[in-house]
Protein backbone atom coordinates (compact mmCIF):
# COMPACT_ATOMS: atom_id res chain seq x y z
CA UNK A 1 0.00 0.00 0.00
CA UNK A 2 1.50 3.74 -1.05
CA UNK A 3 1.65 5.90 2.11
CA UNK A 4 -0.26 8.43 2.04
CA UNK A 5 0.58 12.21 2.20
CA UNK A 6 -1.70 15.01 3.52
CA UNK A 7 -1.98 18.39 1.62
CA UNK A 8 -4.50 20.92 3.24
CA UNK A 9 -6.30 18.43 4.95
CA UNK A 10 -6.80 15.77 2.02
CA UNK A 11 -4.47 12.64 1.18
CA UNK A 12 -3.23 11.99 -1.52
CA UNK A 13 -0.97 8.66 -2.65
CA UNK A 14 2.26 9.42 -2.56
CA UNK A 15 2.56 9.27 -6.63
CA UNK A 16 0.09 11.83 -6.58
CA UNK A 17 0.65 14.02 -3.81
CA UNK A 18 1.68 16.92 -6.21
CA UNK A 19 2.33 21.09 -5.91
CA UNK A 20 2.13 23.57 -8.69
CA UNK A 21 5.81 24.91 -10.58
CA UNK A 22 4.18 28.04 -9.28
CA UNK A 23 4.70 28.01 -5.61
CA UNK A 24 7.08 29.82 -4.55
CA UNK A 25 8.17 27.12 -2.31
CA UNK A 26 9.51 26.25 -5.21
CA UNK A 27 10.26 28.91 -6.45
CA UNK A 28 11.61 30.48 -3.93
CA UNK A 29 12.17 28.65 -1.24
CA UNK A 30 9.53 30.82 0.50
CA UNK A 31 7.54 28.61 2.95
CA UNK A 32 8.56 27.00 6.75
CA UNK A 33 9.08 23.24 7.39
CA UNK A 34 9.26 20.70 10.88
CA UNK A 35 10.49 17.62 11.19
CA UNK A 36 9.34 15.43 13.74
CA UNK A 37 10.14 11.83 15.06
CA UNK A 38 6.99 9.37 16.55
CA UNK A 39 7.94 6.85 18.70
CA UNK A 40 5.37 4.16 18.64
CA UNK A 41 2.87 5.74 16.39
CA UNK A 42 3.19 9.16 18.55
CA UNK A 43 4.85 12.53 17.65
CA UNK A 44 7.36 13.15 19.84
CA UNK A 45 7.74 16.86 21.41
CA UNK A 46 4.74 17.67 19.33
CA UNK A 47 3.33 20.90 20.66
CA UNK A 48 7.40 22.20 20.69
CA UNK A 49 7.91 21.60 16.64
CA UNK A 50 3.95 23.23 16.04
CA UNK A 51 5.55 26.01 18.01
CA UNK A 52 8.52 26.56 16.24
CA UNK A 53 6.86 26.22 13.02
CA UNK A 54 4.27 28.97 13.84
CA UNK A 55 7.75 31.18 14.79
CA UNK A 56 9.22 30.61 11.53
CA UNK A 57 5.90 31.31 9.86
CA UNK A 58 5.12 34.38 11.80
CA UNK A 59 9.26 35.19 11.31
CA UNK A 60 8.71 35.12 7.01
CA UNK A 61 5.27 37.18 7.73
CA UNK A 62 3.19 33.49 6.61
CA UNK A 63 0.27 33.21 7.91
CA UNK A 64 -0.84 29.06 8.48
CA UNK A 65 -4.35 28.78 7.35
CA UNK A 66 -5.28 26.25 10.37
CA UNK A 67 -5.00 26.44 14.07
CA UNK A 68 -1.89 24.55 15.67
CA UNK A 69 -4.61 22.17 17.08
CA UNK A 70 -5.73 21.32 13.42
CA UNK A 71 -2.16 21.22 12.61
CA UNK A 72 -1.62 18.90 15.45
CA UNK A 73 -4.54 16.46 14.51
CA UNK A 74 -3.43 16.36 10.99
CA UNK A 75 0.11 15.10 11.45
CA UNK A 76 -1.62 11.99 13.95
CA UNK A 77 -4.00 10.92 11.97
CA UNK A 78 -1.72 10.91 8.43
CA UNK A 79 1.00 9.26 11.26
CA UNK A 80 -2.11 6.91 12.23
CA UNK A 81 -3.42 6.48 8.21
CA UNK A 82 0.04 5.21 7.13
CA UNK A 83 0.35 2.99 10.49
CA UNK A 84 3.73 4.19 11.18
CA UNK A 85 4.99 3.73 14.14
CA UNK A 86 8.76 4.33 14.09
CA UNK A 87 8.90 7.33 11.55
CA UNK A 88 9.28 10.87 10.56
CA UNK A 89 7.09 13.62 9.81
CA UNK A 90 7.81 16.39 7.57
CA UNK A 91 5.67 19.36 7.74
CA UNK A 92 5.93 21.86 5.33
CA UNK A 93 3.88 25.36 4.93
CA UNK A 94 4.75 26.63 1.56
CA UNK A 95 3.65 30.47 0.59
CA UNK A 96 1.13 28.94 -2.21
CA UNK A 97 0.79 29.56 -5.94
CA UNK A 98 2.23 33.04 -7.15
CA UNK A 99 3.36 35.10 -10.16
CA UNK A 100 6.81 34.62 -11.25
CA UNK A 101 7.30 37.75 -8.93
CA UNK A 102 8.79 37.63 -5.54
CA UNK A 103 5.59 39.79 -4.31
CA UNK A 104 4.46 37.56 -0.93
CA UNK A 105 0.97 39.42 -1.47
CA UNK A 106 0.25 38.07 -5.02
CA UNK A 107 0.77 34.25 -4.01
CA UNK A 108 -2.58 32.39 -3.08
CA UNK A 109 -3.20 30.25 -0.16
CA UNK A 110 -0.55 28.54 1.83
CA UNK A 111 -0.18 24.87 1.02
CA UNK A 112 -0.08 22.95 4.15
CA UNK A 113 2.07 19.29 3.70
CA UNK A 114 1.95 16.76 5.80
CA UNK A 115 4.46 13.68 5.13
CA UNK A 116 5.28 10.55 6.96
CA UNK A 117 7.83 8.33 6.44
CA UNK A 118 9.89 4.89 8.08
CA UNK A 119 13.01 6.98 9.67
CA UNK A 120 16.41 6.08 7.70
CA UNK A 121 18.71 6.25 10.34
CA UNK A 122 22.40 6.77 10.76
CA UNK A 123 24.41 3.46 11.03
CA UNK A 124 24.16 1.96 14.65
CA UNK A 125 28.34 1.46 14.22
CA UNK A 126 27.96 5.01 14.07
CA UNK A 127 26.49 5.69 17.52
CA UNK A 128 29.11 3.38 19.36
CA UNK A 129 31.89 4.09 17.92
CA UNK A 130 31.25 7.95 17.18
CA UNK A 131 31.18 10.05 14.10
CA UNK A 132 33.88 12.01 12.34
CA UNK A 133 33.28 15.38 11.44
CA UNK A 134 34.75 18.43 9.75
CA UNK A 135 34.65 22.27 10.23
CA UNK A 136 33.64 23.71 7.01
CA UNK A 137 34.48 27.29 4.85
CA UNK A 138 30.49 27.84 4.53
CA UNK A 139 29.70 29.81 7.16
CA UNK A 140 26.11 29.82 8.81
CA UNK A 141 23.89 32.39 7.96
CA UNK A 142 24.46 36.13 9.11
CA UNK A 143 21.20 36.36 11.65
CA UNK A 144 20.86 39.59 10.23
CA UNK A 145 20.48 38.51 6.46
CA UNK A 146 18.47 35.15 7.34
CA UNK A 147 18.16 34.22 10.88
CA UNK A 148 19.11 30.53 11.25
CA UNK A 149 16.08 30.52 14.20
CA UNK A 150 13.71 30.64 10.75
CA UNK A 151 13.67 26.79 9.81
CA UNK A 152 12.67 27.71 6.08
CA UNK A 153 12.44 25.87 2.72
CA UNK A 154 15.82 27.43 1.73
CA UNK A 155 18.09 25.51 2.70
CA UNK A 156 20.89 26.05 0.49
CA UNK A 157 23.48 27.77 3.59
CA UNK A 158 23.56 23.90 5.00
CA UNK A 159 23.61 22.37 1.43
CA UNK A 160 26.83 24.29 0.49
CA UNK A 161 27.94 22.49 3.94
CA UNK A 162 26.96 19.54 3.57
CA UNK A 163 28.63 19.04 0.15
CA UNK A 164 31.94 20.38 1.50
CA UNK A 165 31.56 17.61 4.21
CA UNK A 166 30.65 15.02 1.91
CA UNK A 167 33.60 15.47 -0.74
CA UNK A 168 35.36 15.08 2.47
CA UNK A 169 33.97 11.83 3.73
CA UNK A 170 32.04 13.09 6.57
CA UNK A 171 28.60 12.62 6.37
CA UNK A 172 28.23 15.90 8.94
CA UNK A 173 29.98 19.17 8.78
CA UNK A 174 30.86 21.93 11.73
CA UNK A 175 29.56 25.18 10.58
CA UNK A 176 30.91 28.67 12.32
CA UNK A 177 28.90 31.90 12.46
CA UNK A 178 29.93 35.49 11.49
CA UNK A 179 32.44 36.03 14.11
CA UNK A 180 34.28 32.66 13.58
CA UNK A 181 32.30 30.58 16.59
CA UNK A 182 31.02 27.74 16.77
CA UNK A 183 27.49 27.60 15.14
CA UNK A 184 26.13 24.18 14.54
CA UNK A 185 26.06 21.73 12.26
CA UNK A 186 24.43 21.37 8.87
CA UNK A 187 21.24 19.43 10.41
CA UNK A 188 22.11 18.90 14.23
CA UNK A 189 23.03 21.03 16.96
CA UNK A 190 26.55 20.59 19.02
CA UNK A 191 27.98 20.16 22.60
CA UNK A 192 30.91 19.74 24.06
CA UNK A 193 31.69 17.75 27.56
CA UNK A 194 34.87 19.86 29.92
CA UNK A 195 35.70 18.73 33.29
CA UNK A 196 32.11 17.45 33.46
CA UNK A 197 30.49 19.92 32.32
CA UNK A 198 28.02 20.80 29.57
CA UNK A 199 29.05 23.41 26.42
CA UNK A 200 26.70 24.30 23.48
CA UNK A 201 26.39 27.64 21.71
CA UNK A 202 23.50 30.11 22.90
CA UNK A 203 21.02 30.95 20.28
CA UNK A 204 22.05 33.91 19.55
CA UNK A 205 25.68 32.05 18.29
CA UNK A 206 23.16 32.11 15.47
CA UNK A 207 21.76 28.45 15.65
CA UNK A 208 18.38 26.53 14.84
CA UNK A 209 17.22 26.34 18.37
CA UNK A 210 17.21 22.49 18.39
CA UNK A 211 14.17 20.78 20.04
CA UNK A 212 16.41 17.82 20.76
CA UNK A 213 19.13 20.53 22.37
CA UNK A 214 16.49 21.64 24.59
CA UNK A 215 15.48 17.75 25.45
CA UNK A 216 19.17 17.24 26.18
CA UNK A 217 19.76 20.24 28.42
CA UNK A 218 16.81 19.09 30.30
CA UNK A 219 18.07 15.62 30.73
CA UNK A 220 21.44 17.28 31.93
CA UNK A 221 20.01 19.87 34.63
CA UNK A 222 17.83 16.38 35.87
CA UNK A 223 21.35 14.12 36.15
CA UNK A 224 22.70 17.58 38.02
CA UNK A 225 25.15 18.10 35.04
CA UNK A 226 25.92 21.66 34.87
CA UNK A 227 24.90 23.24 31.28
CA UNK A 228 26.53 26.26 29.88
CA UNK A 229 25.18 27.99 26.97
CA UNK A 230 28.15 30.53 25.60
CA UNK A 231 29.56 30.81 23.07
CA UNK A 232 32.46 28.32 21.71
CA UNK A 233 35.77 28.54 19.29
CA UNK A 234 37.50 26.09 17.16
CA UNK A 235 39.85 25.50 20.57
CA UNK A 236 36.77 24.67 22.24
CA UNK A 237 35.84 21.71 20.73
CA UNK A 238 40.07 20.45 20.10
CA UNK A 239 40.57 20.46 23.70
CA UNK A 240 37.35 19.28 24.96
CA UNK A 241 36.86 15.80 26.38
CA UNK A 242 34.11 15.03 24.59
CA UNK A 243 31.66 16.36 21.94
CA UNK A 244 28.10 15.09 20.38
CA UNK A 245 25.41 16.07 18.29
CA UNK A 246 21.48 16.36 18.48
CA UNK A 247 18.33 16.13 16.16
CA UNK A 248 15.67 15.06 15.57
CA UNK A 249 16.56 12.16 13.10
CA UNK A 250 20.18 11.64 14.74
CA UNK A 251 18.75 11.92 18.17
CA UNK A 252 22.00 12.11 20.55
CA UNK A 253 24.88 11.09 18.08
CA UNK A 254 28.64 11.00 19.87
CA UNK A 255 31.50 12.38 17.72
CA UNK A 256 35.05 11.49 17.90
CA UNK A 257 36.81 13.39 15.18
CA UNK A 258 36.89 17.00 14.55
CA UNK A 259 38.92 18.65 11.61
CA UNK A 260 41.28 14.92 11.97
CA UNK A 261 41.82 15.72 15.37
CA UNK A 262 40.98 13.19 18.20
CA UNK A 263 38.37 14.76 20.56
CA UNK A 264 39.51 13.44 24.30
CA UNK A 265 40.08 9.16 23.94
CA UNK A 266 39.06 9.14 20.20
CA UNK A 267 36.09 7.13 21.40
CA UNK A 268 32.20 8.25 22.76
CA UNK A 269 32.70 9.73 26.27
CA UNK A 270 30.82 8.37 29.53
CA UNK A 271 28.75 11.63 29.79
CA UNK A 272 27.50 11.29 26.15
CA UNK A 273 26.82 7.75 26.62
CA UNK A 274 24.90 8.51 29.48
CA UNK A 275 22.39 11.38 28.35
CA UNK A 276 22.05 8.45 24.46
CA UNK A 277 20.88 6.20 27.08
CA UNK A 278 18.90 8.60 29.27
CA UNK A 279 17.10 9.79 25.83
CA UNK A 280 16.67 6.41 25.10
CA UNK A 281 14.68 6.28 28.17
CA UNK A 282 12.66 9.24 27.12
CA UNK A 283 11.61 7.87 24.15
CA UNK A 284 11.64 4.40 23.90
CA UNK A 285 9.61 3.37 27.37
N1 LIG B 1 20.17 22.71 13.30
C1 LIG B 1 19.68 22.64 12.06
C2 LIG B 1 20.20 23.55 11.02
C3 LIG B 1 18.68 21.71 11.76
O1 LIG B 1 18.16 21.63 10.53
C4 LIG B 1 18.23 20.83 12.78
C5 LIG B 1 17.22 19.76 12.45
N2 LIG B 1 15.92 20.25 12.38
C6 LIG B 1 18.77 20.94 14.06
C7 LIG B 1 19.74 21.91 14.29
C8 LIG B 1 18.30 20.09 15.18
O2 LIG B 1 17.03 20.51 15.60
P1 LIG B 1 15.96 19.50 16.19
O3 LIG B 1 16.57 18.89 17.40
O4 LIG B 1 14.80 20.36 16.53
O5 LIG B 1 15.68 18.50 15.14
Amino acid sequence: MSLKVNIDGKLFDKEDAKISVFDHGLLYGDGVFEGIRSYAGKAFKLQEHINRLWESAKAICLDIPISKAEMAQAIEETLKVNGIEEGYVRVIVTRGCGTLGLDPNRCSNPRVIVITDYISLYPDELYENGLEIITVAAQRNHPAALSPRIKSLNYLNNILAKIEGLKAGCIEALMLNHKGEVAECTGDNIFLVKAGKLLTPPNDAGILEGITRQVVIELAEEAKIEVREIPLTRHDVYVSDECFLTGTAAEVIPVVRVDSRKIGDGIPGQITRELIEKFHKLTRS
